[in-house]
């Protein structure tokens, strides 16, 4: 097995003498901010005028537009949405960077695919938490953490590793795990692991799995219940120990049924298919078609998504949710994203 750095392994004097510039303060960039600022690093965030600047004020900290940011830090850790991210960088970022600094993604996607092109004199690595930002922050204040990737695309000091290292370690994912990769590698598997199972897949799965039993004319409400609601339970045993300490915790005929339907629904054409999800996103085919997308404002994302926010199980889900109010009803009303 590859080696996996925990706590004893990572030195945050590699970073203690660094101030810490967050660029970003959403789903990942509250949670690095606090993270770091509780594990002792200094942090400013870097944001334009808004709600997340009046967040970020309003959690304590120091607030500063993206380039004075930059300006005032030694490391530089991009948390904007991927696709945003080439242009401010070309316009705020890039030009304040100096030699020796570092700059540091969470995601490869923008050096892979060549959509930020770095100078050649500052170190350029990755830590990519393998969860959501929320988590990332509450994992750490309950003592615990996210297990993250690292991966150095550029080392010019000779510590850009030990600082990928330290910056893991306060953020609270070397307390669960951290693994070297590449940012090829970080990019597809991550782009292949959200679209064919983590949310595409899943996504896909619940809603077949829901139309199936509606047209067979069961009631929605149960259809609900037994191909959504249940799902986080049964996940939540996979998370803990695996598919056999789930298999162990449900019945021998869900068992059994598990065993014998399982490979009949994802089947050998399923896999096939997933085959070439790969492909477009190692042939940069998929990073192509995004970039296109954000460029024309998004028409096909909007459409889709506002379509999907009809869906039955959505609205059957909304109504069930409400009368359980120990599940906290998340809301998110369809909002017309837009590239710019
Ligand atoms: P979010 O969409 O949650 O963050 C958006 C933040 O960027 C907001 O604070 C927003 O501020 C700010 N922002 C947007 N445009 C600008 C701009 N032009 N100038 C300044 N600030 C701007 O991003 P995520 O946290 O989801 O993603 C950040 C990175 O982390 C990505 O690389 C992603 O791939 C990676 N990642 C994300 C994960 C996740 O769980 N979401 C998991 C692992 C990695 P405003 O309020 O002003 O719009
Ligand atoms: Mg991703
Ligand atoms: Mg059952």
């Amino acid at each position: 097995m590859e080696k996996v750095y925990y706590n004893g392994d990572a030195n945050e004097q590699y970073l203690q003498s660094k101030k810490v510039a967050i660029i970003g303060y959403g789903s990942q960039g509250h949670a690095h901010a606090q993270n770091l600022r509780d594990s002792g690093i200094e942090v400013v965030v870097g944001l334009r005028p808004g709600r997340s600047w009046n967040q970020a004020e309003q959690d304590g900290f120091q607030v500063r537009t993206v380039r004075e940011a930059t300006r005032e830090a030694d490391a530089i850790m991009i948390l904007l949405p991927d696709e945003k991210q080439p242009s401010v960088y070309k316009e705020e970022i890039e030009p304040e960077l100096q030699p020796g600094n570092a700059l540091v993604f969470a995601h490869g996607f923008n050096i892979h695919f060549n959509q930020i092109v770095p100078p050649q004199d500052v170190d350029v690595f990755l830590v990519a938490p393998k969860g959501p930002g929320h988590l990332v922050r509450r994992t750490y204040t309950e003592g615990a953490g996210v297990p993250a990737l690292i991966a150095v695309y550029q080392d010019v000091t000779g510590e850009a590793k030990e600082t990928a290292l330290a910056y893991a370690k306060a953020i609270g994912a070397a307390r669960a795990g951290v693994l070297e990769t590449t940012f090829k590698e970080e990019t597809e598997t991550d782009l292949f692991g959200e679209q064919a199972v983590l949310c595409g897949g899943l996504t896909s799965l619940v809603k077949a799995g829901f139309e199936t039993l509606v047209e067979a004319g069961y009631q929605p409400e149960v259809a609900y219940f037994e191909c959504l609601h249940e799902m986080k339970l049964i996940v939540d045993l996979m998370y803990e120990g695996g598919l056999a300490w789930m298999r162990h915790s449900i019945s021998d005929t869900a068992q059994w049924g598990d065993f014998i339907s399982g490979p009949r629904i994802i089947n050998d054409s399923v896999k096939a298919e997933m085959k070439k999800v790969l492909e477009d996103i190692q042939t940069g085919k998929f990073a192509k078609g995004w970039i296109l997308e954000n460029q024309a404002n998004r028409p096909e994302f909007n459409a889709i998504n506002r379509r999907e926010n009809e869906h039955l199980i959505e609205t059957v889900g909304r109504e069930l949710r409400s009368m359980m109010p120990f599940v906290k009803a998340k809301q998110k009303e369809v909002v017309v994203t837009s590239a710019k």
